[in-house]
């Protein structure tokens, strides 16, 4: 029977950053992915400084990337271009890099480090009395002293160890597409933060512009579950209504390819067990407050792997203590926040104040973006201290009205 130091069950950014970190520190990996090599994800291909920071890290060349110097965030008629806040922990820079040649770019990275990659090839892990021994691909078993899960949103896999979605907790929907536009190269990422469903009412969420710098735009809208009526939203519709809004502006041409939509995870029951740890969406670690994913899939892969690397025996425990200190707090506020905008009137009335003022948006970029640096925690810092003991005091009034 083959066996491995490391498994890794998907080569997403989370599974690739695992993967890469546990190779170059001389661990043997191998990783699984169900899809072939080159596989797209659906995502709008936004990277903020924190994503870039996660890069940097991993040591990846950005050159070929599209940068991102801020953030235009809309709301109505009040428009407020953003510089990225600037803060000795983030880089200065976001980017945008279609996800087709990001995913490929850092597997790629970690086949130079030595990871096996094994495509077309689902694998399930193999659990002998409640601890996870190695994957079953096919009929093969391999043996692993840890298992990563990196299998994105949701899945058996995840079912079978439990890593499902908390039911009282929201999660997102979101859809996009390619179009070309004559600004492609704009340098910041559009936001429009007052989208409307066909009965009119607000939804919880944003329609984005993320321009890719290759003749092209990522054009995409999502929204959260907390929403009356979410069961009922048709993200197509609010894709076209949003396509219209922004057709002038941007002189954008038809659909590249027909949109596609998938899950934004936002919790999970367990990220953990003997033999296994789940990083990235498969962990839920999506930032409720801006849909971003893929610098807490790095982030929690690069940590998972460093706890490997550091001690097999304890990794799976001190993975979860350390990635919920780095992040649950965080998360929890933002789903809390989620509840909240949930409800039309406040979320119209929150987002008259969220830009206010150039001063207030910058906060709001800050907080949003968890752009927040804990040694100078500045005005954003504060605000979102603030909003955390808040949100806890009205979080059981919060579920019990929901929308
Ligand atoms: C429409 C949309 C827009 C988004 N926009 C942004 C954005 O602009 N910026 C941002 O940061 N985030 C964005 N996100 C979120 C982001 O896409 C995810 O958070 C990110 O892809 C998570 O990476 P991951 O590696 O955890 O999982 P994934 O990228 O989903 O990778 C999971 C991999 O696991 C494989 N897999 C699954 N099960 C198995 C199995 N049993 N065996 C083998 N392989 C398996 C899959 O084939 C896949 O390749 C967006 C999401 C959506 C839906």
């Amino acid at each position: 029977m083959a066996s491995y130091d490391l498994i890794v069950i998907g080569a997403g950014p989370a599974g690739a950053a695992a993967a890469i970190t546990a190779a170059r520190g001389g661990a043997s990996v191998a990783v699984f992915d169900k899809a072939k090599y080159g596989r797209d994800k659906v995502c709008g291909d936004g990277l903020t400084p924190r994503a870039v920071t996660a890069l940097q890290e991993l040591d990846i060349d950005l050159a070929t990337t599209h940068t991102i110097d801020g953030l235009r965030m809309i709301a109505g008629k009040k428009v407020r271009e953003l510089a990225w806040p600037q803060t000795s922990r983030f880089a200065s820079h976001g980017a945008v890099w279609p996800r087709r040649e990001l995913d490929k770019h850092l597997i790629d990275v970690a086949a130079n480090a030595g990871a096996e990659l094994v495509w077309e090839a689902e694998a399930v892990p193999v659990i002998e009395n409640d601890v996870v021994t190695g994957v079953k691909v096919g009929d093969k078993t391999i043996a692993a002293k840890m298992v990563v899960i990196a299998t994105g949103a949701q899945g058996k896999v995840a079912r079978m160890l439990g890593a499902v979605r908390d039911e009282d907790e929201p999660f997102g929907l979101a859809i996009r597409s390619y179009a070309e536009s004559p600004r492609h190269d704009d340098k910041h990422l559009e936001a429009c933060l007052t989208l409307k469903d066909k009965n009119g009412t607000a939804v919880p969420g944003y329609g984005w512009m993320f321009p890719a710098g290759d003749g092209t735009v990522n054009i995409g809208v999502g929204a959260l579950s907390t929403m009356k009526n979410f069961k009922k939203l048709n993200l197509n519709t609010l894709l076209d209504s949003y396509r219209a809004l922004v057709q002038e502006s941007w002189d954008i041409g038809p659909n590249l390819e027909r949109p596609r939509a998938w899950r934004l995870p936002m919790s999970v029951k367990k990220r953990h067990g003997m033999g296994w740890v789940a990083i990235g969406d498969a962990a839920g670690l999506v930032n409720p407050m801006n849909g971003e994913g893929i610098d807490y899939g790095l982030e929690s892969g690069m940590l998972a792997a460093q706890l490997f690397l550091d001690d097999p025996q304890t990794a799976h425990s001190r993975y979860d203590e350390q990635v919920g200190q780095r992040f649950d707090q965080f998360l929890r506020t933002g789903r809390r926040f989620s509840f909240l905008i949930g409800h039309p009137w406040i979320l119209r009335s929150g987002l008259r104040v969220a830009v206010g003022t150039q001063s207030i948006a910058n906060i709001t970029l800050g907080v949003m973006g968890n752009l927040i640096d804990s040694e100078t925690p500045g005005a954003a810092g504060k605000v979102l201290t603030v909003a955390d003991k808040l949100l806890a005091v009205a979080d059981p009034l919060l579920r019990k009205s929901r929308a």
